[in-house]
């Protein structure tokens, strides 16, 4: 019986890697048709100032809009874009769209803090990507501080002392670097005061909970002292409610971004007046 069971799940095993590995292959000679066919979209999910209210900038969030499966969202189809090393192209357009369309909104909406992008390791270690980055700026004429890249604690721990010099160069040119999903990387503090950062956006698994859970306020409210105390700008992801948003009020959270304010929505979308516009921060009424 045993021995049936064990060749049952080997079986079942073997299927479901087959299966796993289909859906990969798919999803690879998909990305490529992507590519080549302007299948590709970008969505940008304001990021906004806590105190006034006012849009300090957006994120750039990429989507692929597949003939058949119709919007296809990232937790699909980076992690095979990375394996593949098709994240360096598509990381490139990436930055060429969010360039060009952060440019536009310069022109047209004046006081326009910056659109951020997000870096995958693989970028890191693959390709020039201080040249792909300069070369992005020079043809797109977007000044580089209005160009932040949000990258992640583990994206640095792969290779930390190439990816450092990267940084730093980057750093030199005029861009804005974050590290975005903090919390939820290894060497936070070792590694935090080594990083030419400005900002840090908090994991939205952290956001969640709050104000409730009492392990996530002191988590969060650890964050933000820490940040505060290097000079760190502090961004919250995924501000849901009226509750969360009051507790990082209180602890002066920088800025916010969430479905509370906004979806990441398309360039269209944001151009009528969301760009101008003043949410309201204040949540005056909902206790702590
Ligand atoms: P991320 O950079 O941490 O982006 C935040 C994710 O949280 C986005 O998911 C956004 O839509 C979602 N989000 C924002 N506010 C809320 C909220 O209030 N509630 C909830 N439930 N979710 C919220 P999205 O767009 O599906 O992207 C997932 C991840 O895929 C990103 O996480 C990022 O790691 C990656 N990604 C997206 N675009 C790119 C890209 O152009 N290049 C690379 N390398 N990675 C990308
Ligand atoms: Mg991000
Ligand atoms: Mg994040
Ligand atoms: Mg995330």
């Amino acid at each position: 019986l045993a021995k049936e069971r064990g060749k049952n799940n080997y079986q079942f095993y073997t299927l479901a890697m087959t299966e796993r590995s289909l859906e990969r292959m798919t999803i690879e000679r998909g990305l490529r048709h992507a590519l080549a066919h302007d299948e590709l979209r970008l969505h940008y999910q304001p990021q906004i100032d806590s105190g006034s209210g006012r849009v300090v900038g957006v994120e750039a969030l990429v989507r692929w809009q597949h003939p058949e499966w119709g919007l296809v969202y990232p937790d699909r189809f980076i992690s095979v874009a990375e394996e593949t090393g098709l994240i360096v192209p598509i990381g490139a357009w990436v930055l060429r769209t969010a360039c060009q369309q952060a440019k536009a909104w310069l022109e047209t909406h004046g006081p326009f803090n910056c659109v951020a992008v997000n870096v995958s390791p693989r970028q890191f270690m693959e390709t020039n990507l201080l040249q792909t980055i300069n070369q992005t700026l020079a043809e797109t004429g977007l000044p580089p501080g209005a160009l932040e890249l949000e990258i992640t604690e583990s994206a640095v721990m792969q290779d930390p002392e190439n990816t450092l010099q990267v940084l730093h160069q980057l750093q030199q040119l005029g861009v804005r670097l974050s590290i975005d999903d903090f919390g939820t990387g290894y060497s936070s503090l070792t590694y935090l005061r080594r990083f030419p950062v400005q900002s840090v956006k908090i994991d939205r698994s952290f956001v969640i909970d709050l104000p409730d859970d009492e392990g996530s306020k002191t988590l969060v409210r650890a964050i933000i002292a820490l940040a505060h105390e290097l000079k760190l700008f502090v961004v919250a992801e995924g501000v849901e409610t009226a509750a969360q948003l009051s507790f990082l009020k209180s602890q002066q959270c920088d800025s916010l971004q969430g479905y509370m304010f906004s979806k990441p929505v398309d360039a269209e979308l944001l151009k009528p007046g969301l760009m101008s516009a003043e949410f309201d921060t204040s949540a005056s009424n909902q206790p702590i």
